[in-house]
């Protein structure tokens, strides 16, 4: 499946550039603000297989 991650700080959408295939937590760099945001993709995400994860949280760096 294609994520697409919404920043909680700036709400910029952006698609994740990899393909998800397995449960599984990463980070992106938000495009607009730059914020890292943590991705995770539950079982759950994938048997639905929406095209949209909207589970994106800021991350403490
Ligand atoms: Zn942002």
């Amino acid at each position: 499946m294609r994520a697409i991650v919404t920043c909680e700080c700036c709400s910029h959408r952006q698609a994740v550039a990899r393909a998800i295939r397995s449960p599984e937590a990463f980070h992106v760099v938000c495009h607009e603000c730059e914020g890292v945001l943590r991705v995770e993709v539950t079982a759950d995400d994938l048997s639905t297989a929406q095209k949209s994860v909207g589970r994106s949280r800021k991350a403490r760096v």
